[in-house]
């Protein structure tokens, strides 16, 4: 069995979050170790309180589980601050000086949906000038995706200038950009490449909607290491699917069936 690493904050309802990641990894038939940048105090009504762990400890952590084990691919998520971003670039650059083939996947988490900051806004400018470079992909919602480009996205003509603004200093980049908040709720993929194609989706109705983001950005990680042929679109389904599959838990916006289907290790 393959092993992947998350580099993510620690959401204790596990809708979202190292948690959530492993159970991805899981359903994926991989095995996931994990390094926690931050805990959150949270259920699902929402982000009471955020607790950065010390840039220290994550880049400790890091080199820790890296002399190690056998990584074959890293997603990184929630990283609380800028000196968590300092602390996983420098990270990065030597993954790079390494092992430069194995696939890296950020899902740039900038603020939760209940509207609290899940990244420092000085982080904001060093993740786009330092992580976008030594990523593979970047899988940003619309919000994410205006953040970080400066681009206004109004509608779904306007979202592929703006995934094309992330790849100005960062030529290796691919971009999944998520379209849960457009009218139809396609997704849009631009390749290193320059090709780009909208993934179709459709809309399921459901309040379990928390972690939505963090399990696509790990569904692409395993559909990457597992050598998928379309990742992206494996990744769309697979979050599809854990939607359908998602039952009430707790008064607010519950997690999505990260478990609902067990896909053979390869
Ligand atoms: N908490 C953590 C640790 C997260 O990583 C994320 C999103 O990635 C969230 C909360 C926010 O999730 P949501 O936007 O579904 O509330």
């Amino acid at each position: 069995m393959k092993t992947i690493l998350t580099i993510a904050g620690f959401d204790p309802s596990s809708g979202a979050g190292i948690t959530a990641d492993l159970m991805v990894f899981r359903a994926h038939g991989l095995f996931g170790v994990s390094c926690i940048t931050g805990l959150t105090v949270q259920s699902t009504l929402g982000v009471r309180a955020t607790h950065p762990v010390a840039a220290e400890t994550v880049r400790a952590t890091l080199d820790c589980l890296w002399d190690d084990v056998p990584v074959d691919g890293i997603k990184i998520g929630m990283l609380a601050t800028a000196e968590n971003v300092s602390a996983v670039a420098g990270f990065l650059t030597q993954v790079r000086q390494e092992r430069a083939g194995i696939p890296v996947v950020l899902d740039p988490v900038l603020r939760s949906s209940s509207g609290k900051d899940l990244l420092e806004p000085n982080g904001v400018g060093l993740l786009r000038e330092r992580l976008l470079r030594l990523v593979d992909w970047v899988t940003p919602n619309l919000d994410e995706l205006v953040l970080l480009s400066g681009r206004s996205v109004r509608e779904r003509d306007d979202v592929p200038e703006a995934a094309r603004l992330l790849q100005h200093d960062a030529s290796g980049l691919n971009v999944l950009a998520t379209g849960g908040h457009l009218p139809t709720p396609d997704d849009f993929v631009l390749t290193a490449d320059g090709r780009m194609r909208w993934l179709a989706g459709a809309r399921v109705e459901t309040r379990s909607t928390h972690g939505t983001g963090c399990a696509l950005s790990s569904a692409l990680l395993c559909g990457l290491v597992r050598g998928d042929a379309d990742a992206p679109q494996a990744a769309k389904d697979y979050v599809a699917g854990a939607l359908r599959a998602a039952v009430p838990i707790g008064k607010g916006r519950g997690p999505v069936n990260h478990l609902w289907e067990m896909r053979s290790s390869r």
